[in-house]
This record gives structure tokens, C-alpha cells and sequence, in this order.
């Protein structure tokens, strides 16, 4: 069994032709691929005014409630739906960057998408950040160079970024952390380490 994964689309991400009907919450959770799961449907898919219902869902089942951002101009929108972390789209603009800041702001761990698959400038990305190691898309890169600078500037999240029930595992993102001899960073204890470099956020 995998320590964790929190990377994973369900039914909710309707609209994503990736996602396969089969790919229900319950089934996720029945077939406990990791110790930590979390979903992370797309938010914009789910919709603003059924995510606390997918929340209520997610939790129900004994899981992890994330979301994945696609991108700065969702930021006012997320604000008011509080998740055990949030996944971001970080395309290299300055307002997505920036957008990273307010995230952090916002008192909930933040894991930076991808970063390979959408160019995102890792020397600009605030070192509280996770940042994730995708199976789905980190083969496509020259991962060395991409990830190899920043292997001390950041702790690191494995996911497996799964659409459907065969995409639950993380084999080759497991080769690329080992290869670059980074660990998986548990999301327990993040949100304290997270608190102490942001005094502002309360609770
Ligand atoms: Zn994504
Ligand atoms: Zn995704």
C-alpha cells in the first residue's frame, strides 16, 4: 500500500474526459490504494455552490478534502471553502505566483500542480509550498533538471493524478523521487510548519 496520495479525480470532475463514470468516491475508498487519500476534483468542475456537498461526500467515505485551482483567477472564489489542502495550477504569470502567497495565507497547505507540465518557474514559488511529483505527467520532462535544483529548496508531495480506478498508483513519479533521493512529505505537520512562517494566520 502506498503512504499517500492526494491527487485524485472522482465523477465530480465532470467535464474532464479523462474521468471515467466508474471512477465514483466510494470506489476510490474501497480499494484504499494509499494510507492517506485525498480527492481533488477540479474546482471550477465541481462548482461553487455544490462544494460543500462533495466535501460532505469525501469526508464521508474517510477521506482527505482537496481541490485543485486552475490558476489565479479562482482565488476569490476558493476563499470561502475550507479544504484540508488545496492543489494549484501555477501557469508563469506574476498574478499566479502572487496567488501562491495568498494561498499560503489562507492557513491551508498548498501543492504546487505539476509544475513540469505547465512551465511553472520553480525559482519564484515560495519555498512553504509542496511541491508534487505527478505520475501523470512528470515522464514527459527532462525531470532531472527540472526538479534537481530544488531538491533542497522544497519538501515534496508523490500523487498519482489517477482519472480512473487503473491510474491509482504512482509508479513512475516513486522512480523520479528516489532517483532525485526526495522523500514524500506527509501532509501531517505541514499546516504546523506552514503556521509558524505565517504568524498572520490564526486558529
Ligand atoms: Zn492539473
Ligand atoms: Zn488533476
Amino acid at each position: 500500500m502506498l503512504a499517500q496520495d492526494l491527487h485524485i479525480h472522482s465523477t465530480w470532475s465532470n467535464g474532464d474526459a479523462a474521468v471515467v463514470s466508474e471512477q465514483t468516491i466510494g470506489l476510490i475508498a474501497e480499494l484504499g490504494h494509499a494510507h492517506v487519500v485525498g480527492i481533488s476534483d477540479h474546482f471550477e468542475l465541481i462548482g461553487e455552490d455544490f462544494f460543500e456537498e462533495y466535501a460532505r461526500e469525501v469526508r464521508g467515505a474517510g477521506l482527505k478534502v482537496g481541490m485543485e485551482i486552475d490558476g489565479s483567477r479562482w482565488l476569490s472564489a476558493v476563499q470561502s471553502h475550507v479544504a484540508d489542502y488545496r492543489i494549484f495550477h501555477c501557469y508563469d504569470r506574476d498574478m499566479d505566483y502572487k496567488a501562491l502567497d495568498q494561498l499560503l495565507d489562507m492557513g491551508q497547505p498548498v501543492i504546487v500542480a505539476h509544475p513540469n507540465a505547465l512551465s511553472t518557474n520553480l525559482d519564484r514559488v515560495p519555498p512553504e509550498c509542496l511541491v508534487e511529483i505527478n505520475n501523470r505527467y512528470v515522464w514527459r520532462c527532462d525531470w532531472r533538471s527540472f526538479y534537481g535544483p530544488f531538491v533542497n529548496r522544497f519538501e515534496f508531495v508523490i500523487s498519482s493524478d489517477a482519472h480512473q480506478p487503473n491510474w491509482l498508483n504512482q509508479t513512475v513519479a516513486r522512480h523520479v523521487a528516489t532517483e532525485l533521493g526526495v522523500r514524500d512529505h506527509n501532509l501531517l505537520g505541514v499546516l504546523a510548519a506552514v503556521r509558524t512562517l505565517r504568524p498572520s494566520i490564526r486558529g
